[in-house]
């Protein structure tokens, strides 16, 4: 039953091939047996899993069930769930129990989604290999010696290790596309704006969109359609039309015009994965569409001006955690200065420390204009690039990482190199676009992932564009472990 896809739940659960409380019971019952290899899950939530499959049970019995009725989801640890921890991955929140749960989590929960558990990740999302989380680091399922990605490592190694049909995920720089390519899982960031924040753990406001990891395109429709919608809550949110995703699915893709940036294929690109890539391109064109090169020309500018915003904001947003009004307090303080810098000096992990201290460098006065304004500045014209391409082209596509997954241990003592693994995909956040990475195959038996850019809004078009080469290829469906 774990290698199932949702669009087969859906359809076993109506046709009575068996229910949501034998699937999920099933899923539990892996994660047991399975996840000390992999620990993709910081907590699982079985006894919540068991009342929500008998509820929707119920539901399917009474022919009223939603969309998702029954369907085994998992959650990033960092999207609150009412009465659950959701720790972020830190010490920090390891005892933060939320009493409300984030507005994705209310929308899927309606859909009649089941909460298998919170799936683990880099502390508070900051980082492209989750092993910065407190609680140990994730493992990649094509080979366990290996890194998943990150932030969202967990959402994708749980999809990938068949625990969870589909998890949901964050993505600020890549969070969602870059471990969705290093697990053979297909991951969708939206448009800014798509997708409430509000529940969603602030890392950098101005940037963070959560989506879905799944084995499919269609999948990732389904939960899509779910997630979405106008949030009063969060200031942010876009008022459109709620979408059916799953709709024009089957579009054929003749004529589609595929940008490929120049910029995207030169130095540090591995050349098996630029080599899956091109063959992901030539499919492409078997499908009707149109190659063009395209430039954005200030591609080369997205890490340094992210890795000023990320941290400006993270710096901002994580002056909450200040060891009074939730989360770690350090043992007998002396006076309030002493539990302030002890809590947060015990409580937060070294790279989240860095960005604070990074972040609040770049804001302060006399540096603010010379980093953060100028940062601003570069995000504007990145901004612009993506405008002048998508005057010529309808998507664009490329790498989503530029090496397969790397071995744990060999990035973490080095910053830079880490924050490199995201040159492709940061400079989709900063113009606010949507982004999609899904399976091409793979290089030395380690997953590949192509990476599909939309214009804003166009979702629909960048999950018709996967869906019809999911059609007429089968990376999506080879699996890290044994079915
Ligand atoms: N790796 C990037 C960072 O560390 C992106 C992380 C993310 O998208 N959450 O900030």
């Amino acid at each position: 039953m774990h290698q199932l896809t949702i669009a087969e739940i859906i359809l076993g659960l109506r046709r009575k091939a068996f229910s949501s409380t034998e699937l999920t019971r099933h899923l539990l019952d892996r994660i047991q047996q399975l996840d000390s290899g992999f620990n993709s899950f910081i907590t699982v939530t079985e006894e919540r899993a068991l009342a929500q499959a008998k509820a929707a049970d119920q539901r399917l019995a009474r022919g009223e069930a939603p969309a998702l009725c029954g369907v085994p989801i998992a959650h990033k640890d960092i999207i609150c769930t009412s009465g659950v921890r959701t720790s972020c991955a830190s010490k920090m929140l390891d005892n933060f129990v939320p009493p409300y749960n984030a507005t994705i989590v209310e929308n899927l929960n309606a859909a009649g989604a089941v909460t298998l558990g919170k799936t683990n990740m880099d502390e508070f999302a900051m980082g492209s290999s989750s092993e910065s989380s407190y609680y140990g680091p994730v493992k990649n399922p094509w080979d366990t010696n290996c890194v998943p990605g990150g932030s969202s490592g967990g959402s994708a190694a749980a999809v990938a290790a068949l625990l969870a049909p589909a998890s949901t995920a964050t993505d600020t720089g890549g969070s969602i596309r870059q471990p969705a390519a290093l697990t053979n899982t297909t991951g969708l960031k939206p448009t800014y704006g798509r997708v409430s924040r509000w529940g969603i753990v602030a890392y950098a406001s101005s940037l963070d969109q959560a989506g879905p990891i799944a084995r499919t395109a269609e999948d990732a429709a389904y939960l899509l359609s779910a997630m979405v919608g106008y949030d009063p809550k969060d200031s942010t949110s876009l008022n459109r039309p709620q979408t059916d995703f799953g709709k024009g699915l089957n579009n054929a893709l003749t004529g589609l015009k595929i940008g490929i940036p120049t910029e995207y294929f030169g130095e540090g690109l591995n050349p098996g994965i630029a080599d899956r890539i091109q063959e992901a391109l030539r499919e492409y064109e078997q499908l009707g569409a149109q190659l063009q090169d395209i430039s954005l020309p200030h591609s080369k500018l997205a890490i340094p001006a992210y890795y000023v915003i990320a941290p400006a904001e993270a710096s901002a947003n994580l002056s909450r955690f200040d060891g009074i009004r939730y989360g770690y307090r350090c043992q007998a303080p002396e006076d309030l200065r002493d539990l302030y810098r002890r809590s947060r000096g015990e409580g937060f992990g070294e790279e989240v420390q860095r960005r604070i201290l990074v972040g609040t460098y770049a804001l302060s006065a006399g540096y603010y204009d010379a980093y953060y304004n100028k940062a601003q500045q570069v995000r504007r014209l990145i901004k612009q690039d993506f405008a002048s391409a998508f005057e010529q082209v309808d998507v664009i596509m490329g790498p989503t990482t530029p090496s397969p997954a790397f071995k744990l241990g060999t990035k973490s003592a080095d910053p830079v190199a880490m924050y490199l693994e995201d040159i492709y995909t940061i400079a989709t956040n900063l113009a606010g676009l949507p982004g999609m990475s899904i399976p091409c195959g793979l290089v030395d038996n380690l997953p590949v992932g192509l990476q599909i850019t939309g214009n804003y809004l166009d979702e629909a078009r960048i999950l018709n564009i996967a869906h019809r080469y999911q059609q007429v290829t089968n990376w999506h469906t080879a699996s890290a472990v044994a079915v």
